[in-house]
Formats: C-alpha cells, structure tokens, sequence
C-alpha cells in the first residue's frame, strides 16, 4: 500500500533558497499551463492535450523535467475533475482557473537519489545552458519501504511529503455488512453497522486541546501586537507561538490516530465491508462570510472557529489507510440534510441538544441519528427509516 510521510528536512540557506524558487517555479509552470490551453482552446476550439503542453514548456524551467511533468498532470486531472463534476450536476464547479505564487514540487522515481543515512539530493536539469547541481536535504528518519515520489509543500514551513510502498498487502476479509458514519464535533466519529451495532468515540479531549491552543495563542498575538515588529522580544514570543502550535498539533495527530484505530477495531469486530462516510466538504466553506450580510460573520466567530478547526479532513485520511489496509473501502457520499431530517415522517428540524427528538416522538442520539441517515441516503437515496433494530451501542474515548 502506498503511504505518505510529512517530515521536516535540513538544508543549507543556499538550498533552502533554492527550494523556494522550485515551488515559485511550479506555480509559473501552473500558470503557463492555464494560459497556454486557454489559448489554446480559443485558436483551435479543442482542449489542449498532455504532449501538446509538454511541448510548449518542456525545458523552459528550472526544474527537473520529471518535476514540470507533473505540474502538468495536476492540471489535467484537475480539469478532468471539474469536467467530471459537472457532468454530475455540480454546475458551480469551475476549471482550473487561478494563478498561483506557489505550488508543491514534485520529484518522481527519477529525481532524486535516496542515501541510507537521510540525505537525499533532489535533482534539477540543464537550465540556461547550464548543469544545475541538485539540492541535498537530510531527514532525520526516512520512511521504511520503497520511496515513490517526493513533494516539496508548505505547512507552516517547507516540509517533505515522501510517499513510499509499505510493503504490505491489504488483508482479505470475508465482511459483508455496511456501515456509516457521522463525524461532530464533540463525538468525533458516531457509527451505524447494519448489524443494528452503533459506536460514539468522543472527541472532548481534541475540543479541550484546541481551546487550550487558542487560549495561549490569543495571549501570546496580544503580547506580540504591543511589541516592535522585528524586536527581540517580538521574535522570541513568534518562537513560542510556533512551538505551541506545533506541539497541538502532535497531540491532535496523536488523537485522530487513536480515534480512527479504535473505529476500524469496532467496524473489523462487526464485519463491515464498506463505511459511507458524510461528504464534509461544506462544512469549511459554509463558515465562510455570508455574501448578503457580511456582519452575519461576526456574529457567528465562535461557531466559525470551532467548525473550521475540526481536522475532518486529517481524520477521514487516517481512516482511509486504515480501513484500506484491513480490505474495507470507504465510500464518501452526500450528507446534506442528514442530520436535520427525521427517518419517520421526514419532518425537517434543527438539533439543539444531544438527541434528536421528532414531533411524531422519533428520539435518537444526535450523531447516531446522522449516521444512520447517511447509511439510508447512500443505500435508498433517501432519508427514510432503515428497519434496523438498534441492539448495541459502544461508547469509546480515543485515549486509553
Ligand atoms: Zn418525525
């Protein structure tokens, strides 16, 4: 199975520089790419095509050629997925059309050369005439397996992302049943196996971590906005403010990892074969300013910061590979109005409290009542009342 690890590097400042310059690199290969089929598609009324790209801008970057390539398939799968997507409804959905400053580098099987000890040279090409040496890094553990890919991104600071084979085979199950889940913000993963077993792993200990985070961080940028910009005390409290988000965020890896184990544990021990998961893709960008009403936003900052700190993303990916490794697949899908909607009479209503109460006195726990839904929207596509009669439900924390 292919997996990824994000790891910090060591470089010297000539270097560092230089790896810069290879994400602004990217970024202009991205932009010519938008250009260049724009133009493209303008003269001929087709859509450019991979070897017609490669064309025009093989060699013109100071990059390595295997590196520009892949800028050029990003953007060719990224219009095919907008394609895709609209062929789906999604109207809203746009081509690739943004300019970048910056974009990941990628290096593939070519690009770089491994030494057991941590450094790898990330290769460059003939530029301007020129040999260009490549650009030694050290990482202070290298992943165990086969190196696939190094990605040069950004996450707070330049990083490594080296995707690699672990060696090993996703094992075979016999598993027969579904299984869906709602993931909140205070019960981190609720699941619904059709065998009528339900599992709540709550997630209070990543909501307490992040409100600890925050706390610290909002004492520290009010000590830092009295201090001169460039002072030794306004780089010292900068220091501390990264430390402290740094170490939050191990603890919040730390969590997620322990949260999702435990969910794949329940899901083998009910014989699930596939999880439907709640498509969150929404749920950051509804937090965004309301268009109408920009003051809407103010108003509702609390509940902003507290949707879009929720790592769902982080937690679907970890469930991804874990899942995967024990040969079950994970399946996202629609989850609008899941949570809101009653199974019974399909009466519409906000949830306040922990349980979902329905006039017609259907009751159930807030997030096993949107798992279940979503089990119901993926299976019937609809919200309607699943027949199962709900035997067990496991309560877990993450930590233990
Ligand atoms: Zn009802």
């Amino acid at each position: 199975m292919i997996r990824a690890l994000k790891t910090t590097f060591r470089t010297t400042k000539k270097d560092l520089k230089r790896l810069f310059a290879c994400n602004r690199n990217s970024a202009q290969v991205w932009n010519d790419c938008l250009q260049y089929a724009n133009e493209h598609h303008l003269n001929t009324g087709n859509w450019i095509n991979k070897s017609e790209l490669q064309q025009l801008t093989r060699g013109r970057y100071n990059l390595h050629s295997q590196s520009i390539q892949s800028v050029q398939e990003r953007y060719l799968q990224a219009r095919t997925n907008a394609w895709k997507a609209k062929q789906q409804g999604y109207n809203h959905i746009r081509y690739p059309y943004k300019e970048k400053k910056n974009y990941p580098t990628r290096w593939k099987k070519d690009g770089f050369i491994i030494n057991p000890d941590g450094r790898i040279e990330l290769k460059m090409c003939l530029f301007n005439g020129k040999r260009q040496p490549p650009i030694k890094v050290k990482v202070a553990k290298l992943p165990p397996g086969q190196i696939k890919e190094i990605e040069l991104t950004w996450d707070r600071q330049l990083m490594l992302a080296i995707s690699y084979e672990d060696g090993y085979q996703p094992q075979e199950n016999n598993n027969e049943g579904m299984a869906a889940i709602d993931l909140g913000e205070i019960h981190g993963i609720a699941g619904f196996a059709e065998n009528g077993h339900s599992i709540i792993i709550t997630s209070r200990k990543l909501r307490s971590l992040k409100r600890l985070r925050n706390k610290k961080t909002g004492d520290l940028q009010n000590k830092i906005s009295r201090c001169q910009k460039g002072s030794r005390r306004y780089k010292k409290l900068r220091r501390a403010m990264a430390k402290t988000s740094r170490k939050t965020e191990r603890q919040q890896r730390d969590i997620l990892h322990k949260t999702s184990y435990k969910f794949v544990k329940w899901a083998e021990a009910n014989k699930v074969n596939q999880v439907i998961a709640g498509d969150v893709e929404g749920v950051q960008r509804e937090t965004k300013a309301h268009k109408k009403n920009p003051r809407r936003r103010q108003k509702n900052r609390m509940t902003n910061q507290k949707l879009s700190q929720w790592p769902f993303g982080l937690l679907l990916t970890y469930l991804a590979y874990k899942l995967q490794f024990k040969g079950i697949a994970l399946t996202k899908t629609d989850e609008s109005y899941t949570s809101q909607t009653c199974p019974v009479c399909n009466r519409k209503k906000k949830v306040s409290g922990r349980t979902f109460r329905c006039y017609c006195g259907y009751t159930e726990h807030r997030d096993i009542h949107g798992a279940k839904n979503i089990l119901a929207k993926y299976k019937y596509g609809a919200i309607k009342d699943l027949g199962i009669k709900q035997t067990k439900v496991t309560y877990l924390r993450p930590a233990v």
